[in-house]
């Protein structure tokens, strides 16, 4: 009976309702001139720190407003680009917008850090370091406000030139995350080769936490390996109040999910900050004993 649920959990759509019925394939001559259209956009989804409630950063999730399909999400055309071997041309029109949105948000007094999404292919062709240093001198944006998420699934042909990148960034004092934690196959070795400063528990150990040991177990592991390793630990997929109060209870340091917010436009979170510092207070999201 378990076993048969957890088959037709594994099997039923990950996001039902999310894309339409039909999902266009798209080809990488659509997916490049979109990419030069400037179709591409950034929306952003709020990081919180879970002790205060204060919002610490945003990660930018990259959509494609296409002109007659509507919006269009990553995985229909990040892979694309990967494939076709133009992503890095993908990364610099996201990394350019995340840039110049940190620099409106720190003119207006929050000082979010933002984080990327970039692909193996982005550090292997040695020029993520240099253009990531372009980008933040030229908008007079310091590094330590730009945080690079890095899947470890993607990281698993690493060769000495990711390292070189990763290491060039680091030292340049932008922040490196290490996303998707516990998906891949080689997560222990990244972490005791690479510098990450953050460690994202996948969302598939985050939901339901609390009500499902092996879960639990999964993400306890996790949460304590990065906190010995030093690391900001971020639970993704936060989906609901009792997710939220079992990173209270264990600790995580830092919570992002739909529960406090879904990705948005950058013009949104203004209004969204505002409901979410009313939503602390009202539904008692803080530790009783903060203070
Ligand atoms: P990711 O980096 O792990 O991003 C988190 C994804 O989980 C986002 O999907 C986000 O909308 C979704 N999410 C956030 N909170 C929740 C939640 O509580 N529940 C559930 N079920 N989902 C949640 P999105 O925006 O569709 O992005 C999917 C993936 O596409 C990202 O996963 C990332 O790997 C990739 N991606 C996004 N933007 C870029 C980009 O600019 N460059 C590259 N190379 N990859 C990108
Ligand atoms: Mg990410
Ligand atoms: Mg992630
Ligand atoms: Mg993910």
């Amino acid at each position: 009976e378990a076993l048969r649920a957890a088959l037709a959990q594994h099997l039923a759509p990950r996001a039902p309702g999310r894309h339409p019925a039909t999902r266009k394939v798209y080809t990488a001559e659509e997916v490049h001139a979109a990419i030069e259209a400037g179709q591409l956009v950034n929306w952003y989804q709020p990081k919180v720190d879970v002790k205060t409630g204060e919002v610490v950063g945003v990660e930018a999730l990259v959509r494609w407003q296409h002109p007659t399909d509507g919006l269009v999400f990553p995985d229909q055309f990040v892979p694309v680009a990967e494939n076709g071997g133009f992503v890095h041309e993908l990364t610099r029109v996201v990394a350019r917008a995340a840039v110049i949105q940190a620099r409106v948000w720190l003119d207006a007094g929050l000082k979010l850090r933002v984080a990327i999404n970039v692909s193996m292919d982005d550090l292997s062709t040695l020029t993520l370091a240099d253009h990531m240093i372009a980008e933040t001198s030229a908008e007079g944006v310091p590094p330590q406000h730009i945080q690079i998420e890095i899947t470890e699934s993607r990281l698993m042909r690493s060769v000495t030139s990711v390292l070189d990148q990763l290491i060039r960034l680091r030292l340049k004092r932008f922040r490196l995350s290490i996303d998707d934690f516990g998906q891949g196959h080689s997560s222990l070795a990244q972490l005791r080769d690479l510098p990450f400063d953050e460690l994202k528990i996948d969302r598939s150990f985050t939901h339901n936490a609390a009500h499902d040991g092996r879960l639990r177990a999964i993400f306890e592991a996790s949460l304590n390996l990065g906190r010995m390793l030093g690391m900001d630990v971020v639970a993704e997929g936060v989906e609901d109040r009792d997710d939220w109060d079992l990173l209270a209870e264990k600790g995580v340091t830092i919570a992002q999910g739909y529960f406090i917010g879904r990705p948005m436009p950058a013009d949104a979170l203004q209004s969204w900050l505002r409901e979410w510092e009313a939503r602390l207070w009202q539904d008692g999201l803080l530790p009783q004993d903060h203070d």
